[in-house]
């Protein structure tokens, strides 16, 4: 099992590619805490993660709240005595063109996708520091590499989760904490879901492997970048786009 007794944290780990990430570790032997700001789902993957044998919990936390971030941490702390592994998962996208984009639509994939993911990391990354390890797995995206008309403020929280990854990889590897990014292409979630067919049909026109990533995809790579397997990688950022991105 890769990641035996470990303890997982995995925000917005209710649906998608979260709660995949989830259910893997489960699978491998990980006791998980997922968190995410939607109630019903949030139980429903609770309870299948448990089906699973593992100790699991859900907590209803919006990442953009540092204090809601540091109680999840404390409960974390207080069930299961340590953080071995942190999943930035949480995010959002309010696409529109730069003209039309309004602030709030700005403000709120930025608080999510960046702030967010600061929140956690810098919580977890205390503990961690006193473990004197830990890996960190932020889900950043091809667009944080690329860019995207009609997607500036996705691009620009994914770009700033890639840079922020570099500089917490290099300020933590003396503590024995790896810190990573993926950076997903197209996967089938409800985030893409939305996207009309037209669009659709075009990306996968622009996709080597001829497919649409699934959520196992990303898992797998959460999977080896959260485990011994990959000891020495830091300050990474794996693509999983189906070649979409050389
Ligand atoms: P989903 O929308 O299916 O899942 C995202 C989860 O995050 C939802 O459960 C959502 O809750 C939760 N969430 C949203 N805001 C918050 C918040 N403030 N605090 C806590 N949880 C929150 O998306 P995906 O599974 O597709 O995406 C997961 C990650 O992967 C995202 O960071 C996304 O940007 C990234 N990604 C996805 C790609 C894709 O093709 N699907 C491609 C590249 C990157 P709620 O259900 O209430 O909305």
């Amino acid at each position: 099992m890769l990641v035996k007794d470990k303890v997982a944290i995995v925000t917005g780990g209710a649906r998608g590619i979260g709660k995949e990430i989830a259910l893997a570790f489960a699978r491998e032997g990980a006791d998980i805490c997922i968190c995410d700001v939607e109630e019903k789902s949030l139980e429903e993957a609770v309870r299948e993660l448990k089906s699973l044998g593992r100790e699991a919990i859900g907590l209803r936390v919006d990442v953009t709240n540092l204090s809601q971030v540091e109680e999840m941490v404390q409960k974390v702390l207080d069930k299961f005595s340590k953080i071995d592994i942190l999943i930035n998962n949480a995010g959002i996208t309010r696409d529109n063109l730069l003209l039309r984009m309004k602030e709030q639509e700005w403000d709120a994939v930025l608080n999510v996708n960046l702030k967010g993911t600061f929140n956690c990391t810098k919580t977890v990354s205390k503990i961690m520091v006193k473990q004197r390890s830990g890996r960190i797995v932020s889900i950043a995206s091809i667009i944080g590499l690329i860019g995207n008309a009609g997607q500036s403020n996705y691009a620009a929280s994914k770009g700033g989760i890639i840079s922020f990854t570099k500089s917490v990889a290099k300020e933590l590897a003396s503590r024995n904490i790896n810190v990573n990014a993926i950076a997903p292409g197209f996967i089938k979630t409800d985030m893409t879901a939305k996207l009309s067919r037209e669009l659709q049909e075009k990306m996968l026109k622009m996709i080597p492997l001829n497919r649409f990533g699934e959520t196992s995809d990303v898992a797998n790579v959460a999977l080896f970048l959260s485990s011994e397997l990959s000891n020495y990688i830091t300050g990474h950022v794996v693509k999983i786009d189906g070649g979409m991105v050389m």
